[in-house]
């Protein structure tokens, strides 16, 4: 103690003597200046540059004061681009997404031929899985409208199963490899589901049940593939300038495998991982208690209250507008909320439950407030939130509860959620404004692969509640629309503030972790029907270059 006191007096003083009035500069090892910088600080303060060594910003200020002051290695020329904090989404399937990429994408295909393409393509990209999965091909896009048969497949791929999911999921096109792994014979049979058979031999188009016989023989993932999915899912991020991604629902082995990858510097993506509640991960966790390094936070749990709105899932206060008599329905009972609840603030987590029906969102408001008996800074969030009734609307700020939204679902949704909800009821759906005025922050996310993974369709979806076509004119229920800059915290300090992490990440500010991305077109300033058209130019984590155009 008394040593390093002296060293700092001393540096002072020869600092002091030697260096005070000429070139007094510290060394960084990077400078980024010329920059239009959003910095998202408390005050929405802009800045030109700032300096970062060791993976932190060390200084924010003007060009000329960051160039005086600092001398680094590395010097980044903004040339007058705008550089936002590291973009955050609060709420993805990051691994799920990462699977579901090696999978060949078959859709809008315009012939069996173009698929065949696509599939032997796809191998050579993914070469690794045991079986060989595509989806989304429809014949009735096609000039010969007809099923497709094996025999090509079979030529291509004799000793990999293949099976190719039609767009609606009702039928497959296996290889025989396939055929021979689930045991079919043109003899079998089977309720709700067929083979097809044509002159005694099989022709791979299997139908309904006929293709779960093949799809409970996939394998689950190997860890090679695990490994993949999380970098191919890292690098498109990158791509569209996200450096965070909570991830909601992981299990235990999934998380040791990102935490491996992270340490071996084999994964940079920093996660924010909320746990599936199975017992395997709470008897682990509640034993050993929340888990953190610079790149991995574990300290959640995601539950899943209702289902979803679309397929009349959603739990509602009244009977759904479409359907007479139907409430969508809980996927567990209300003693199990509690109990869940109860068993989290205990051990010190984090509840993030998924509620999308209004009576959900009341269930699961009360047993927060229950649990956590008012204010608090426990940071509960409520996932989705989408529909609230008025009444409700208060004990989000009673109980400091989190609403963790994903815009581009109320863009989505809008063209039918009216007929699920009936008018009345529909004004009070999406009510991301009116929940920010509750709490003072909101989480902004994109549930993808649900949605799609760019960030830039959730900051239009949130401003002009429009879809890609600028549809409708003048926005839907454009009172709850979010301003330019509360959009823009949602998709940082504000998301990082959900995870218990302003503190490090968030904003571009001295000591944050120096992730920032730069982009070709300033969000705050163009008009709506520009935004989703962003192009992330250069993305940096931890002060490192992760992506560049
Ligand atoms: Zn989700």
């Amino acid at each position: 103690m008394k040593n390093s006191y002296r060293t700092i007096a001393a540096a002072i003083l020869f600092g002091g003597i030697f260096f005070s009035s000429c070139t007094s500069s510290q060394t960084a090892d990077l400078i980024v200046y010329n920059g239009n910088v959003y910095t998202v600080n408390d005050n929405f303060d802009k800045a030109e540059a700032f300096a970062v060594k060791d993976g932190k910003i060390i200084a924010v200020g003007t060009t000329a004061d960051i160039r005086q002051k600092y001398k680094a290695t590395e010097m980044l020329d903004a040339e007058g681009k705008t550089i936002y904090p590291g973009l955050i989404d609060a709420h993805t399937h990051f691994f799920r997404y990462g699977l579901g990429l090696q999978s060949a994408d078959l859709d809008g295909t315009d012939s069996f031929k173009e698929v065949v393409q696509q599939v032997v393509e796809h191998r050579q990209k993914y070469p690794d899985t045991e079986w060989l999965t595509g989806r989304g091909w429809d014949q009735n896009d096609w000039a010969v409208k007809e099923f497709p048969s094996k025999d090509t497949l079979d030529l291509l791929f004799p000793d990999t199963p293949v099976i190719l999911t039609r767009v609606d999921g009702h039928a497959a096109l296996v290889n025989q490899e396939a055929l021979d792994l689930a045991g079919i014979s043109p003899e079998t049979k089977m309720v709700g589901g067929a083979v097809e058979v044509k002159n005694g031999h099989m022709t791979g188009i299997l139908i309904d049940n006929a293709v779960d016989l093949v799809t409970t023989k996939i394998p689950a993932p190997s860890e090679a593939v695990q490994r993949t999915a999380l970098k191919t899912a890292e690098q498109n991020c990158f791509a569209v300038g996200l450096t965070t991604v909570d991830d909601a629902g992981l299990d235990k082995a999934t998380v040791d495998l990102i935490d491996a990858m992270q340490q071996k510097g084999e994964l940079q993506m920093r996660v924010y991982a909320m746990m599936n509640p199975t017992q395997e991960n709470k008897d682990y966790y509640f034993k050993n208690g929340p888990y953190k390094t610079d790149r991995l936070h574990v300290c959640s749990f995601k539950i899943y209250a209702d289902g979803a709105l679309g397929s009349r899932g959603a739990n509602l206060l009244e009977p759904y507008a479409d359907r007479a008599g139907h409430y969508g329905f809980l996927l567990s009972s209300e003693q199990e909320f509690r109990d869940v609840a109860r068993q989290l603030n205990e051990h010190g987590f984090q509840m993030n439950t998924h509620a999308i029906g209004d009576s959900a969102n009341r269930l699961l408001l009360d047993i927060y407030g229950e649990v956590l008996g008012g204010k608090n800074d426990k940071r509960w969030r409520i996932e989705h939130a989408q529909i609230v009734d008025p009444a409700d609307m208060n004990k989000f700020g009673k109980y400091s509860i989190v609403p963790s939204v994903q815009p581009t679902h109320a863009t989505s949704d809008m063209y039918w959620a009216g007929d699920r909800l009936g008018s009345e009821r529909l004004t009070h759906a999406y009510p991301y404004r009116e929940m920010l005025q509750q709490t003072g922050y909101l989480a902004l996310g994109t549930d993808f692969p649900v949605e799609s993974i760019n960030p830039f369709y959730t900051f239009h979806a949130a401003v002009a509640r429009q879809d890609a076509e600028n549809y409708p004119a003048g926005g839907f229920q454009m009172e709850n629309a979010l301003t330019r800059e509360q959009t823009l915290r949602g998709m940082t300090i504000w998301a990082a503030k959900s995870n218990f992490e302003e503190k490090e990440k968030g904003s571009i500010e001295e000591g944050k972790f120096a992730d920032f991305i730069l982009t070709d077109r300033d969000l705050t300033t163009i008009a709506p029907e520009q935004m989703r058209a962003t192009q992330v130019l250069r993305t940096y984590l931890n002060g490192k270059l992760v992506y560049k155009k």
